[in-house]
């Protein structure tokens, strides 16, 4: 086997460099800019990049020796998939390795928002020593969410983990999917390894779900139009708390601001925004609003199995 020279352009981690190493292969995990991937990246055989590399038809074309473009990820916007596919390039992607890691970051925000954690974490620093009684008022209005119904749009791969772990913290899951009817839950419960837990989920209709939501969560693909817009937001129950670590966009972010300002909507975590990497400061700085920048995979976890998943696709293309 000839030696096969692969582009980290991205980085990859330790797990999947020590696959691909102990398997032969030399990896570059040094960063190259776009505009200069046009004349170094004809030396690789394969390109791993994850949402900042673009490769683009201008790439593809004068890379003809390159077998493979990897994603470490779900989103392939960055790649021109189809053009890549029809010069014989395989583009593979790691949409399930990040799941778990996602799930628990909306749990992050539905707890941030239910006890105000974002904001007193901004406060105590500045006024926790001198006004303490007076944050402990202000922010004494928690709630649990023990008992609560959570709304899962879009009942995927990261959907379904949100509601095992909506399961497990007693809350009713209801689930809308207009292209799944039902889907089999299965609960594991660590030190436990003999005992499963499996729960059939019906999926209902958005209306009847928002009608009943006290928390809302967001899990679909990239749509054309948002699928939380006036209409949707009327059907709500007054003081809801919604979550978008979906894709920007997807909730109206105007119509967010003023179903805030109003009142209807009580509290929204957001990972994801229109125009990233420059969102609305509105929002960054709105106190019912409880915001990260797009970390939902970003967990040592989930960039282990990406980097191991994407090292086996490669070794198993190649052959060891
Ligand atoms: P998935 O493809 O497994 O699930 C998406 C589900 O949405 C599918 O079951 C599909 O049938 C459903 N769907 C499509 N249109 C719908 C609609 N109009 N209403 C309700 N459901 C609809 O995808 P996934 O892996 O669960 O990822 C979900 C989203 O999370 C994607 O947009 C992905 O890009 C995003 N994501 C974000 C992060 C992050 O860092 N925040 C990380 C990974 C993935």
């Amino acid at each position: 086997m000839s030696q096969v020279n692969i582009l980290a352009n991205d980085g990859l981690h330790e797990d999947g460099i020590l696959l691909l190493n102990e398997a032969g292969y030399q990896v570059v995990t040094d960063r190259i800019n776009q505009e200069d991937l046009v004349n170094e990246l004809p030396a690789y055989d394969v390109i791993l990049v994850r949402s900042a590399t673009k490769v683009r038809k201008d790439l593809i074309d004068a890379c003809p020796n390159l077998k493979i473009i990897g994603r470490g990820g779900v989103g392939l916007d960055n790649i021109d998939v189809e053009y890549a596919r029809s010069k014989g390039i395989e583009v593979y992607n790691t949409p399930a390795a990040s799941s778990k890691s996602v799930a628990e970051l909306v749990f992050g925000h539905l707890f941030s928002l239910s006890r105000s954690l974002h904001l007193a974490n901004r406060e105590m620093p500045q006024q926790g020593e001198s006004q303490f009684k007076a944050l402990k008022k202000r922010y004494s209005k928690g709630r649990e969410l023990r008992g609560k119904t959570l709304g899962i749009i879009g009942f995927g791969r990261i959907g379904r983990e949100v509601a095992k772990i909506g399961i497990g913290m007693g809350m009713e899951v209801i689930a809308v999917d207009p292209f799944i009817d039902k889907s089999t839950i299965q609960l594991d419960f660590a030190g436990f390894p003999d005992f499963h837990f499996t729960v059939d989920i019906e999926t209902v209709t958005l209306e009847r779900m928002l009608k009943k939501a006290d928390y809302i969560s967001l899990h679909i693909p990239k749509l054309d139009k948002p699928v939380i817009s006036e209409r949707e937001i009327d059907m709500m129950k007054d003081d809801v708390i919604l979550v978008n670590a979906s894709r920007g966009g997807m909730i109206n972010e105007d119509l967010l601001l003023k179903s805030l300002e109003e009142g209807k909507i009580g509290g929204i975590g957001l990972d994801v925004f229109e125009g990233e990497p420059v969102p609305k400061l509105a929002l960054l700085n709105h106190p019912n609003i409880s915001v990260s920048p797009h970390i939902g995979a970003s967990t040592s976890e989930a960039q282990a199995n990406i980097g191991r998943e994407l090292a086996e696709k490669i070794i198993q293309y190649f052959g060891n």
